[in-house]
């Protein structure tokens, strides 16, 4: 279906974009979920602020003790950096198996956040690790932690005439162990259940999931049981995947299935974190 008529513009700085961003105005970045909306009528603004290429949202930098991500840096951006293959490796593994190469390309990890798609790969792996995402508005800057970010179906704590600018992690200590285990979906290639899991070297956990409800969550039952990560500990905590979750249901999964399935691939991900 071909989208309405909208008017289309390209600022060079945020606070340009912010200028521009008003009740019938809609940011732009990767277009990979804004345009399909736009097509199908669910979402009519009058006009589109493309960020997409703003200098200041496109990096990966270390600032101090952090490893941030400029909100519109893309999905291959993020597979590409060295930077991330050094601290953040399970981005690494996440980002490649988003989509295809033209999503990659095109995709943000601002975009993916804002959008808050419930079984949109990055939600998992930034809960895991410990993201807080930066916005900015015409009043100033504020720092949303990732455990607070995500609120419900399509739903995240960013207010109107908010626009994300960058997402800032700790760098793991040496010596942490992190991975993200996705069952696929086989023809968006969408998450029908995705695990990240972080193993610090004191042995305590971070355990996200997506595609299992309406919203990605922390497992904080399965963080607390993996205990010494014995094969006993990591078969309790897995017992404990999801529990008194409700769980999305489609014609990909059933509740029944995509409970097995959250179980599979948390025993998968804290498996891969045992050497
Ligand atoms: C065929 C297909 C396959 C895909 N496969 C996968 C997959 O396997 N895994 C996965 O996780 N994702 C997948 N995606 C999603 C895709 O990779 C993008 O992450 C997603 O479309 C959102 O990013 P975007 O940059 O395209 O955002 P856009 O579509 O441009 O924007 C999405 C929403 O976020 C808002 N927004 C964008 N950037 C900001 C910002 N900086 N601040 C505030 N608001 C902002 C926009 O206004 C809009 O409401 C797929 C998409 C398609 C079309």
């Amino acid at each position: 279906m071909i989208s309405y008529e909208f008017d289309y513009t390209r600022p060079d700085t945020v606070e340009a974009a912010l200028d521009l961003l008003d009740d019938d105005s809609k940011i732009l970045a990767g277009g990979h979920s804004l345009i399909p909306a736009l097509k199908l009528r669910l979402s009519a603004p009058g006009k589109l602020i493309d960020i997409a290429r703003i200098p200041s949202l496109k990096g990966i930098k270390m600032d101090g003790n952090e490893l941030v991500i400029g909100a519109a840096a893309t999905h291959s951006d993020i597979l590409e950096s060295d930077l991330i293959k050094q601290h953040l490796p399970m981005f690494a593994e996440g980002a490649a198996l988003i989509g295809d190469p033209m999503i990659r390309h095109k995709g943000t990890l601002g975009g993916s956040l804002a959008h808050a798609d419930p079984s949109a790969d990055w939600p998992a792996m930034v809960l895991a690790a410990e993201g807080t995402v930066v916005v900015q508005s015409k009043t100033g800057t504020r720092s949303i932690s990732s455990d607070d970010f995500f609120t419900g179906f399509y739903s995240t704590a960013l207010e109107s005439g908010e626009i994300i600018t960058e997402i800032r992690f700790p760098i793991p200590a040496e010596g942490t162990k992190m991975t993200y285990q996705k069952f696929v979906q086989p023809a968006s290639r969408f998450a029908i259940v995705g695990c990240a899991a972080l193993r610090h070297p004191d042995g305590t956990a971070r355990v996200a999931f997506t595609g299992v409800a309406d919203a990605p969550f922390r497992d904080t039952a399965v963080e607390n049981a993996v205990g010494d990560w014995s094969e006993e500990a990591l078969e309790a905590a897995v017992a404990l995947t999801a529990q008194g979750m409700e769980f999305n249901v489609d014609h990909y999964a059933s509740e029944t299935y995509r409970h097995h399935l959250a179980r599979v691939y948390c025993r998968k991900a804290l498996k891969a974190l045992l050497y």
